[in-house]
C-alpha cells in the first residue's frame, strides 16, 4: 500500500500570518499531518483572534474562524491600557465606516476636539445599528478608531450626507460618551 499523499507541507511547523492583525507565529502542524486532518484551529499570540488553517496541495491558508466574523474590537491607537470595548455586528453593515461617522458626528455636534469613547462608539452601535454587545473574550477584528478616522477623512463629507446613517437621537446620546 502507498502512502496517501500529504496535502499538509513537510515540517512541523507552519508560519501562519493572522488575519487579523497581521502578526505572524509558527503554529503546530504535526499532528494535524500525521493524522490526515484538513484543518485545525488556532488562534494569534498577538491579539488572540481565532484563525483557521486549511491545507491542500501541501499548501497551507488561514482563514478567520467563522465565529469572529462579525465581531469587532473597538479601541483607540491612544489609548492607556486595555480599554476595549467588543461587540458583535449584523452581517451587511459596514461597522468601521459606521463607527467613524459616529465619531464624526460628534465631532459635528460638539466640535473638533470632541472624542467618543470607546464604550460609546460600542453603545452607539447597539443602541442605534443593529449590534449586540458580546463576550470580550471573543477576540475580534481589530477597529482602531483612530487609525479608521484617518483613513475616512478624506470621506468626511460624503459620510455626514449619508442618509441611511442619520439617527435621530444620536446627538443627545453622543454627549453622555465623550472623552473629558
Ligand atoms: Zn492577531
Amino acid at each position: 500500500m502507498t502512502e496517501m499523499q500529504n496535502k499538509w507541507p513537510s515540517g512541523d511547523y507552519s508560519n501562519c500570518q493572522c488575519p487579523y492583525c497581521g502578526h505572524r507565529d509558527d503554529v503546530d502542524i504535526s499532528v494535524v499531518r500525521e493524522n490526515h486532518l484538513d484543518w485545525r484551529p488556532s488562534d494569534c499570540s498577538e491579539c488572540f483572534g481565532e484563525y483557521w488553517l486549511f491545507a491542500e496541495n501541501g499548501a497551507v491558508t488561514v482563514k478567520k474562524s467563522d465565529t469572529n466574523a462579525n465581531t469587532f474590537r473597538i479601541h483607540h491607537h491612544y489609548d492607556w491600557g486595555d480599554q476595549s470595548v467588543t461587540i458583535e455586528a449584523p452581517s451587511g453593515l459596514d461597522t468601521k465606516r459606521v463607527a467613524v461617522y459616529i465619531q464624526f458626528q460628534a465631532e459635528n455636534l460638539f466640535g473638533d476636539e470632541a472624542t467618543v469613547t470607546n464604550l460609546g462608539i460600542a453603545a452607539a452601535l447597539v443602541s442605534f445599528y443593529g449590534c449586540k454587545h458580546t463576550s470580550h473574550s471573543r477576540y475580534g477584528e481589530d477597529l482602531d478608531m483612530y487609525f479608521e478616522r484617518e483613513k475616512l477623512c478624506p470621506k468626511y463629507k460624503e459620510l455626514m450626507a449619508d442618509v441611511s446613517l442619520m439617527r435621530d437621537d444620536l446627538q443627545d446620546f453622543l454627549k453622555e460618551h465623550l472623552d473629558a
